[in-house]
């Protein structure tokens, strides 16, 4: 690498390990670029802070649009801040790669919160596929760390795939949901209630609160259904109104006591281990993936072998072996 390059590289790092928010939010924007000679500077510097990195709380928050997460973090961040905590609040937006519109990202959120010296709001990276959508908010994560952000805060849109990719970068897992308004329980996918280490019925106020509490103890009975995806800790079913505030710092009580008991039994760590783990081959296998599409060769024969397969010519095992030979004889 160039001198200059390099310099810029441990100015940018040293301003990061400071806590500097424009440049916080700098190396992000670089990490995030197109442009592949800024995401390799940014990854560069990425690289010399990942010392500094994986000591915040991670937190995901997931929920259908309108459940109330943006009011629930901002309410969650507020006091969190206020306790002396440093928040970085960031979000996985499953719907900009596929419509270039964006769920998250088009009101304007959490104003309160971001006007804290002590918090920093980033919206989704607006475009990628959802998978690389969510390594660069993974990334931006390590980044957060470095900088000194002790609780990260991670919002995704409770549709499609973006609460696993979510889970699997955080240390605990919240579910948001709406009081029901009969007494059946709402479309909440299993997989995605197997996913939760809280569910959090928000909006517990006023005309609702009734219906709030009853649709909780509907959750807590479901969940006493399904086992439970860790040995230490038992999925709770709790209710909030993000509006007035109740029931928020018992949500941060859940996590705080999940996390204390999984440090305990040494699930935290062997949890991070594995998902550090499997990011590596999630990333082996995208590059992979692209880069066999992407061979001259592959790609001439491709619509052909996918013929042939198609009209049982040729089987799909020979097909793949046919595409290999030719990816591998470059
Ligand atoms: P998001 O789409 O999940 O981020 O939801 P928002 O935070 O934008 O909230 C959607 C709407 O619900 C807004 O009009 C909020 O003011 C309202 N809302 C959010 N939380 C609560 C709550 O706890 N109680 C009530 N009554 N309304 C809420």
């Amino acid at each position: 690498m160039a001198e200059a390059s390099a310099q810029e590289s441990e100015a940018l790092r040293d301003r990061v390990r400071g806590g500097d928010r424009r440049a916080l939010a700098q190396l992000i924007t670089r990490i995030e670029s197109t442009r592949s000679e800024e995401a390799a500077f940014g990854h560069e510097v990425l690289e010399a802070l990942v010392p500094d990195t994986g000591k915040a709380i991670r937190v995901g928050i997931t929920g259908p649009p309108g459940v109330g997460k943006s009011s629930f973090i901002e309410r969650l961040g507020l006091s969190l801040v206020e306790r002396g905590h440093r928040v970085a609040v960031l979000a996985v937006d499953p719907s900009s790669p596929v419509s270039g519109g964006s769920i998250l990202g088009d009101k304007t959120r959490m104003d309160e919160l971001a006007r804290e010296e002590r918090a920093f709001v980033r919206p989704s990276p607006s475009s990628g596929s959802l998978g690389g959508v969510a390594h660069r908010t993974r990334e931006a994560m390590l980044v957060c760390e470095a900088a000194g952000y002790d609780v990260v805060l991670i919002e995704t849109v409770g549709i499609g795939q973006s609460e696993v990719a979510v889970a699997s970068m955080v240390d605990f897992f919240l579910v948001l949901l709406l009081p029901a308004g009969g007494d059946e329980l709402q479309g909440i996918k299993k997989g995605v209630m197997e996913l939760a280490d809280a569910l959090v019925v928000n909006k517990a106020d006023g005309d609702t609160a009734p219906a709030a509490e009853r649709t909780r103890v509907e959750y807590e009975g479901a969940l006493g259904l399904i086992r439970a995806a860790s040995p230490s800790w038992q999925p709770l079913a709790l209710s909030a109104s993000a509006l007035e505030g109740t029931g928020v710092p018992e949500v941060w009580e859940a996590v705080l006591d999940h996390r204390s008991k999984l440090t305990e039994t040494g699930e935290l760590a062997s949890r991070r281990r594995q998902q550090n783990r499997a990011w590596l081959w999630t990333l082996v296998d995208e590059t992979l993936q692209r880069s066999f599409r992407e061979h001259p060769g592959v790609a001439a024969e491709i619509a052909g072998l996918e013929a042939a397969v198609e009209t049982q010519q040729t089987t799909p095992a020979a097909a793949a072996r046919a595409l290999l030979a030719t990816f591998q004889s470059r």
